[in-house]
């Protein structure tokens, strides 16, 4: 089930030679005092994105929901949550191989996570199914044409 996602809670201090890890939300770092305020906000953004993709997508408005959710993969690479999405949006609006390509990149992520690897596996139903689909049609070809 897709949920809405906390932000980062802890911050690495990004000042030079620093990188000290902090509680999320402090102002100043707990090491050299650098200011951590404009960076904390630079952390949320991606599950800020993601939240807003993923109310987009309950509302129906597609577009605006694959925009989101791509913006938020680009910021939090190792978030498999918004390629899942992603991945359903591009499955709903028939483009499967998009979608696989999605569910592929949270499994990068996030090798076992459960509903990428579900997705995956329905997919790979949908495709088995059109190729056994298609030959059925050859095959009603090659008998409709010995008919003739
Ligand atoms: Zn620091």
């Amino acid at each position: 089930m897709t949920t809405v996602q906390a932000a980062a809670s802890r911050i690495i201090c990004p000042h030079q030679d620093c990188g000290r890890d902090n509680d999320a939300g402090r102002q100043a770092c707990s090491a050299c005092g650098g200011a951590l305020e404009a960076f904390t906000s630079l952390y949320l953004l991606p599950a800020w994105f993601y939240n807003q993709g993923l109310l987009a997508y309950h509302a129906g408005n597609s577009q605006k929901a694959a925009l989101c959710l791509r913006l938020s993969a680009e910021l939090a690479s190792s978030d498999p949550a918004p390629r899942v999405l992603l991945g359903k949006l591009h499955a709903q609006r028939g483009d499967l191989d998009a979608a696989i390509t999605c569910w592929l990149e949270a499994l990068e992520a996030a090798p076992r996570h459960e509903t990428a690897l579900t997705c995956l596996f329905e997919a790979k139903q949908i495709l088995d199914s059109r190729k056994k689909g298609m030959k059925g049609q050859k095959g009603q070809k090659r008998r409709a044409i010995r008919r003739k």
